[in-house]
């Protein structure tokens, strides 16, 4: 009997309309646990590096997480991975919500589409049954609208519906999967639904999921509710409003915007208005936000309500995720949190990236008053800054005039238009638009986050560790006092011994080593998350969080039956860390590739990059190019891959 998971995945060839259930290899959940790990074993086992993002051999992969839909509090999410359309490497991007409990309820780990549909369809999968529906009716829909008329259709009120809207049916590079309370929005994985020629795919499950030591696994899930009530009464004091409980990161709780809005940059990611929050714009934007914000809700099992339902007049209702609301209203220089919630609507029924999108039309218009864009590519562009922003997010998912360029994101659209405007893609890694956040002085451990990760989007990679020093010795004291979830006490010390100026401040301390030992921690955690499906808010995301390194092993071993310790689960981050590696390198990324925008702070350090660098590869038995060396692949049970790198002259003679 297999435990936590199915031992089932879904094989959909939309080309041949075929569908099967296979049988999965336990072994593999030893290696890899789930989720993203047994996603990127299939990436790789079967998406050679030359298979284009938009081929038809490119696979689409909904993978739940091991634990995903047991009782363990926030197991509750999708791992979407595929070849990504704007850095042409391996996207992962994760959504919560219902879809995939419903989907492990369902009899299934994973659905797994390769090919591509003659004609627009969306999958039923209910129960056993599975089917290939015609959704030509449902073309143009948006997400919310098509998962509200095929529940209809189907009379199934439960059914839980990932959906693309226009954007990823016209295969916007910033297209979206929306799923209810949830999306999956970084990296293109609506294009490459679009691309299939997927509309929904709708599920509903009803069967149990199998538990290897029932008793045990509640109590172990107990002690997380009981810890969670602990860290509610107990904020951590000294940090920002967002960052003190635990959530993801509560953006629609928290009405005190002073840090993003004065910290993040507004327009596209060029200009900071310290001094805009006072008190009558606290007062104003709070009236906004508790007036549409009919009721805060959770994913599948969380009792975090971290996302909204919104209620504006005139527009329907839709739930409001993560930051939204102010990344429009930024990117426009609009003073009023109201059209960040309107806006927001029209984006998640059109299917886009909240976080690429508004800073693609900031890139547009910028281009324009650089002259580099001209009147004529913006012929019947309203003057206000809303109603600019309204017309350009139409021409964009509709890949209309100058929509179409923009439509392929702030890296290509770029280099397509030319004239110089290469020089205004000035927040991108890898191809990628990154939060608009620029600072002071070099942040060592957010150096090699931004630089390194496979993530590709600085996001949910990281967590654990504060952001920054606390001023005094006492706050530190205080915070290291009750800090169990640290892997090892050195990291109390690195703590301590941190300060705002002097010796001891950015972006020589932490030092380079203790910066490596950071990041692996991070890394770690949000590795280990993803492939069993928990959510970041409730675990490598916040400070101090629920799950951790100490408990884990634990609670895998009473829902899976995996025999597992702190050693063994360290081994299987490794791996899978290793493993997205070797599928990117093999896709091409360099060391060259590694590094944050430009102007992310206005003080850099090369020769102390370089050496960050240095140091992290070496620590994760890579080359000095960032390669995994062979003996480090062989060790992590890998050896596969180094035989694949080797005779593509990847991994050079060591
Ligand atoms: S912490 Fe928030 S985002 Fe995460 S599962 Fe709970 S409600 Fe969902």
């Amino acid at each position: 009997m297999r435990y936590a998971e199915t031992g089932y995945n879904l094989e959909i060839d939309l080309t041949r309309g075929n569908i099967e259930r296979v049988a999965t290899d336990p072994k593999l959940t030893e290696l890899h646990l789930g989720g993203l790990g047994t996603n990127a074993k299939i990436l790789w086992d079967r998406v050679p590096p030359e298979v284009e993002p938009f081929s038809s051999d490119n696979l689409l992969i909904f993978g739940t997480g091991l634990l995903t839909g047991t009782p363990a509090p926030g197991a509750n999410r999708t791992i979407i991975s595929t070849i990504s359309p704007q850095t042409n490497l391996m996207a992962y991007s994760m959504m919560g919500g219902f879809f995939a409990p419903e989907l492990k309820h369902a009899g299934y780990d994973k659905v797994i589409f390769r090919g591509k549909s003659p004609k627009l369809v969306y999958i039923w999968i209910n129960n056993d049954k599975v089917e290939i529906r015609d959704a030509s009716h449902l073309r143009g829909k948006g997400t919310v609208e098509t998962a509200e008329l095929i529940k209809q259709e189907l009379n199934e009120p439960n059914a839980q519906v990932a959906a693309i809207g226009l954007a990823g049916e016209n295969r916007v590079y910033t297209a979206s999967i929306e799923q209810g309370r949830s999306s999956s929005s970084r990296l293109g994985v609506g294009a490459v639904m679009g691309d299939k020629v997927v509309k929904a795919i709708v599920v509903r499950g009803t069967k149990d999921i199998n538990l290897a030591q029932p008793a045990e696994f509640i109590g172990l899930c107990n002690d997380v509710l009981q810890y969670i009530k602990v860290r509610a009464d107990n904020p951590v004091p000294g940090v920002m409003t967002i960052l003190q409980g635990l959530g993801s990161p509560q953006e629609m709780l928290h009405v005190d915007e002073a840090w993003h809005t004065q910290n993040f940059m507004w327009g596209n990611a060029r200009v900071r208005r310290k001094d805009f929050w006072n008190k009558e714009i606290e007062e104003r934007w709070k009236s906004v936000q508790l007036d549409v914000r009919k009721r805060l809700i959770s994913c599948y099992n969380c009792p975090m309500k971290c996302g909204a339902i919104i209620t504006v007049p005139g527009i329907s209702t839709y739930m409001m995720k993560c930051f939204s609301k102010l990344t429009y209203t930024m990117a426009a220089f609009v003073d009023d949190l109201d059209f960040g919630f309107k806006i927001a609507q029209r984006a998640t029924e059109y299917g886009v990236d909240g976080f690429s999108t508004p800073q693609i039309m900031a890139f547009a218009f910028e281009l324009k008053e650089a002259g580099v864009l001209t009147d004529a590519d913006f012929a019947g562009c309203p003057t206000d800054n809303e109603g600019k922003f309204y017309w350009l997010l139409d021409r964009i998912v509709r890949r209309e005039g100058i929509g179409d360029v923009l439509a392929n994101g702030v890296y290509w659209a770029a280099r397509q238009i030319g004239k110089g405007a290469e020089a205004f893609d000035h927040n991108t890694i890898k191809k990628h638009e990154q939060l608009p956040l620029k600072l002071g002085m070099l942040n060592p451990v957010y150096f090699l986050m931004y630089a390194t990760g496979e993530k590709i989007n600085i996001t949910q990679i990281e967590g654990q560790f504060p952001q920054s020093p606390f001023p005094t010795m006492e706050e530190r004291q205080a915070f290291i006092k009750d800090w169990i979830q640290v892997p090892d006490e050195k990291f109390k010390q690195y703590l301590l011994d941190w300060e705002l100026r002097g010796d001891h401040s950015n972006p020589f301390y932490p030092t380079v080593d203790m910066s490596v030992d950071i990041v692996d921690w991070q890394e770690k955690m949000h590795y280990i998350d993803d492939a069993l499906g928990v959510c970041a808010g409730l675990s490598s995301f916040p400070l101090k969080p629920p799950y951790h390194i100490h408990n884990y092993p634990k609670i895998i071993s009473a829902a899976a039956g995996i025999a597992m310790d702190e050693a063994k689960l360290t081994q299987i981050y490794n791996r899978n860390r290793n493993l997205i590696r070797a599928i990117n390198a093999r896709r091409g990324l360099t060391r060259a590739d590694e590094k944050p925008p430009e102007d992310h702070w206005k003080k850099r350090f090369p020769e102390l990059e370089e050496k960050l660098l240095d140091a992290y590869y070496k620590f994760k038995g890579w080359d000095n190019r960032g390669i995994p060396t062979k003996k480090s692949l062989q060790e992590l049970d890998l050896a596969y891959v180094a035989e694949d790198l080797e005779p593509r002259g990847i991994i050079k003679n060591e």
